[in-house]
């Protein structure tokens, strides 16, 4: 049976990939080794290291003024080293401005909370994280160290469409983003953002390496507390090997880059994800027993909450699809309903063979 993984993440990977890390597996390109073996200070992983940042940055046409890091410990971690890299050079403690659209901006406020004044300048908590907060409406400090937010909310099913403008939206402090669920998703302009990042679980690769894309001004104004190895100076200076970084992880990420450049690139890619969130999305709101609740201009094209209107169907709906090779379609718990999660590399037939059983299942339900 062919199986289609819709798992918000870790996430399905291209089937090539996987093949290919499996014949390399024992011995990389006749080195004898496993890539799981290999110092990461030796040739042959050096030049899979030095690839795949190459390959990345030409993915995403990210300027020679970008440091792109290899790190650990997930966008969550990230969320502390984020605020812990960007305040030092403020008076203490420091201000920063938060859009808060869905569970995973309101961890990153948690966190930052731990560093700096937070200031939620816009949040869409009160209508249950079905919209994006409108630009005018966004209350930013004067003087912010940066503003954040979240490209797309992987729980919730938001996405931003646009980019927040750093003279016009963010009161010229520099714009981060946690993109973890829709890096590489999209053409995006680096240009416009102070520091990217994504934990690689979601559209890279496996769990365990988070990419830093962060402008070189921003570099050198960490916090005295921040632990050396997250400190982005010593990371940059050290392309990424001030400690020993998640070698096959970078691997795999690698060999995704690669994959997503035979797709003809980011473009390419794109308007492959906008067809297949139109062909799901057009038949939820066709249909009179599935529900999206997401207002249409943020919808998201990677992770689509939707519910059964008559909840009591869950189950059978659940069972039904597994019996299909359809996988992971439970919603997230705080969210409830179904998710399908649809990233770069569900193929568009995934998609289809989802919609196909939406309408049979509702055809039985009728
Ligand atoms: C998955 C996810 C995270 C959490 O990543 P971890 O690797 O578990 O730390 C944070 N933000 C977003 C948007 C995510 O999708």
């Amino acid at each position: 049976m062919t199986v289609f993984n819709f798992s918000a993440g870790p996430a399905v990977l291209p089937r090539e990939v996987l093949e290919q890390a499996a014949a390399e597996m024992l011995d990389w390109h006749g080195s004898g080794m496993s890539v799981m073996e290999m110092s990461h200070r030796g040739k042959e992983f050096i030049s899979i290291y030095e690839q795949a940042e190459r390959d990345l940055r030409e993915l995403l046409a990210v300027p020679a003024n970008y440091k792109i890091l290899f790190m650990q410990g997930g966008a969550l971690a990230e969320n502390a080293i984020v605020p812990m890299n960007l305040v030092g050079h403020k008076a203490q403690p420091a201000t920063v401005d938060f859009i808060d659209t869905g569970s995973w901006s309101a961890k990153s406020i948690k966190e930052a909370k731990k560093y700096a004044n937070v200031n939620v300048a816009a949040s869409a908590a009160h209508t249950k994280y079905n919209a994006i907060p409108e630009r005018h409406t966004w209350q930013l400090s004067k003087d912010a160290a940066y503003v954040h937010i979240c490209s797309n909310e992987t729980i919730d099913g938001v996405e931003y469409h646009y980019v927040p403008d750093v003279a016009a939206d963010t009161n010229g402090a520099p714009l981060v983003a946690d993109m973890s669920s829709n890096i590489l998703s999209r053409v995006i302009d680096v240009s416009k953002y102070g520091v990217i990042y994504a934990g690689a679980q979601k559209n890279i690769g496996p769990a365990g390496v988070t990419i830093v894309i962060v402008r070189d001004d921003l570099i050198g104004q960490a916090l005295p507390v921040c632990p050396s190895a997250f400190d982005w100076k010593l990371v940059a200076d050290n392309n990424s090997m001030y400690n020993t970084p998640p070698t096959y992880g970078i691997y795999i990420a690698g060999l995704v880059f690669q994959w997503l450049k035979r797709q003809g690139g980011v473009a390419a890619i794109e308007l492959r994800n906008i067809a297949k969130a139109d062909l799901l999305y057009d038949y939820l709101d066709s249909s009179s027993l599935y529900v999206s609740r997401i207002a249409r201009e943020c919808r998201s094209r990677m992770n689509v909450p939707f519910f059964l209107r008559d909840e009591s169907l869950n189950d059978a709906f659940l069972a039904g699809a597994k019996d299909r090779g359809l996988l992971q379609l439970k919603g997230h718990k705080s969210v409830g309903g179904m998710r399908a999660s649809i990233y770069n590399a569900m193929p568009i037939e995934g998609v289809r063979a989802l919609v196909d059983y939406l309408k049979e299942f509702e055809k039985q339900h009728a």
